[in-house]
């Protein structure tokens, strides 16, 4: 069974990546807003490999693509 909410973070979260992918170039970082606290949450670009990440102050919330 698949959880509804579970899905929809997860929605949001790869929307967020495709943002920050699309804002930084590689060895960037910058905050942005949690998709699901609201609260601040670091993003960068990897220099090495363009790999995007995030994690939040606050909630915990993170991914790396
Ligand atoms: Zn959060």
């Amino acid at each position: 069974m698949i959880d509804q909410k579970i899905q929809d973070h997860t929605k949001k979260i790869l929307k967020v990546a495709a943002q920050i992918d699309a804002e930084l170039s590689n060895g960037e970082s910058k905050t942005v807003q949690c998709p699901i606290c609201g609260n601040d949450m670091l993003a960068g670009k990897s220099a090495f490999n363009g790999h995007v990440w995030a994690v939040c102050k606050k909630c915990g919330a993170s991914f790396m693509q």
